[in-house]
């Protein structure tokens, strides 16, 4: 068996996953947390009982090594020894515009993505440490770096760049770069083999990927076009707690006008915004359509935001491909949320989309469906990401 370690290391936290590369199959996932302060691992073997201790894990060397410990553990474990993990998958947030694709780690690709870490200062270095980590507990294990903005390198420039004098762009490299690049990979890929247009350079998908962070994107041929997310995820979309677009000259007004520093606007944008700033109940979807349910009108004012903007993306994204053939909704809002989907899905029969309601309603969360009738022009469908998987063929692809 050859199997593929996926990890994804943020400063404090490590989510980790153990793939069986030929079958596809997750043999075990879990997630170490409050590294550096005291420290719990949770294991979730497939086929087994869940454990969950706390341990202490001064570093993610130690996180790694206890992953490692219990993943071949003889009662516990999913995989007879170390040897079986055939190469590492690392998911790493930016990757500047050093990286179109996903690469093999050595030395220069770690250098390369520390010149990245003025761009994801909070991202950046704690991937870096999770490779670093593992690079020094299993030195032999060959390592792959996959970048969650290099779906959106293939952008001309007149979609990624900001209409700023020109040598801010060459200086200080501020352009959009989107992310959710490997959800929005996997989603089109696979929704492009379901319509049966694989190799199909015309193919035009648009894939909203809808959770806490929201971004939508379109591709043709399977190539990113356009993605709402910029220089950082606060772009496009309003999310759980982050204001999304909004006109610029709002931040220096506030600056004056509440008299705080540009850092706790920042904040402001990226925690106190969106669903949760606009209701005052919540970031979480569930809780939005109760309170709306209970007549809560800011609630219901968020969620109209939220569904008109995904409406004016696609509108916007089907503009500029001269038309769309396929829509995909993922991620926690997209698979779960069918009141959120039948708000976006509002009077498109302009674009030749015929979108089945009642089904809608009815089918199951979380499971793969399309959701337009047959007759439609434009193939509506959830279809649930797996960012793991996906980091985990292309490790394959490039270490295997
Ligand atoms: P993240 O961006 O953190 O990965 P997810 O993609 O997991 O987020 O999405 C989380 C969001 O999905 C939650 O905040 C919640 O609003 C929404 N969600 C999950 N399940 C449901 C459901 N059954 N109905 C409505 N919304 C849901």
């Amino acid at each position: 068996m050859r199997s593929i370690l996926v990890i994804n290391a943020g400063s404090s936290s490590l989510k980790y996953q153990l793939i069986d590369i030929d079958t596809e199959s997750v043999l075990a996932k879990g997630l170490c947390e409050r590294i550096g302060i005291d420290g719990k691992l949770t294991y979730k073997p497939t086929n087994g009982e869940k454990l969950e201790k706390d341990a202490p894990m001064p570093t993610h060397q130690d996180a790694i090594a206890m992953v490692l410990d219990v993943l071949v553990d003889p009662k516990i474990g999913v995989i007879s020894d170390m040897k079986s993990i055939a190469a590492v998958g690392h998911r790493v947030v930016h990757g500047g515009t050093k990286f179109t694709k996903s690469v093999l780690i050595d030395d220069e690709v770690i250098g390369m993505i520390e010149e990245c870490v003025p761009l994801a200062p909070l991202h950046n270095p704690a991937n870096l440490m999770g490779i670093n980590a593992c690079r020094a507990v299993m030195p032999e294990t060959p390592m792959v770096a996959v970048f969650d903005t290099a779906w959106g390198m293939s952008m001309e420039p007149k979609n990624f760049l900001y209409a700023l004098p020109y040598e801010i762009y060459e200086q200080y490299q501020v352009r959009r770069y989107g992310f959710h690049g490997t959800s929005h990979m996997f989603v089109t890929g696979e929704a492009i083999k379901r319509i049966g247009r694989a190799g199909d350079p015309n193919v035009r998908v648009i894939s909203c990927h809808l959770g806490n962070g929201s971004s939508v994107s379109c591709s043709k041929g399977g190539k990113c076009v356009n993605t709402s997310m910029g220089l950082t995820p606060l772009e496009g979309l309003p999310m759980g707690t982050r204001c999304g677009s909004i006109d610029p000259a709002i931040v220096p007004f506030l600056v004056n006008r509440m008299e705080k520093s540009p850092k706790e606007i920042d904040t402001m944008m990226n925690k106190k915004s969106g669903m949760l700033g606009v209701s005052g109940v919540s970031s979480d979807f569930r809780d939005l359509w109760a309170a709306k349910k209970e007549g809560n009108e800011r609630a219901a004012l968020a969620l109209d935001m939220f569904a008109q903007g995904v409406k004016r993306l696609i509108g916007g994204y089907s503009a500029e491909m001269d038309g769309v053939d396929c829509i995909v909704f993922t991620a926690g809002v997209g698979e779960n949320d069918a009141a959120t989907r039948e708000l976006i899905m509002q009077n498109m029969d302009y674009l030749g989309i015929d979108f089945d309601f009642e089904l809608n309603r009815t089918c199951p969360r979380g499971r793969e469906v399309v959701l337009s009738k047959p007759d439609s022009k434009v193939v509506v469908m959830v279809l649930p990401t797996d960012e793991e998987l996906a980091i985990a063929r292309d490790t394959a692809a490039i270490a295997l």
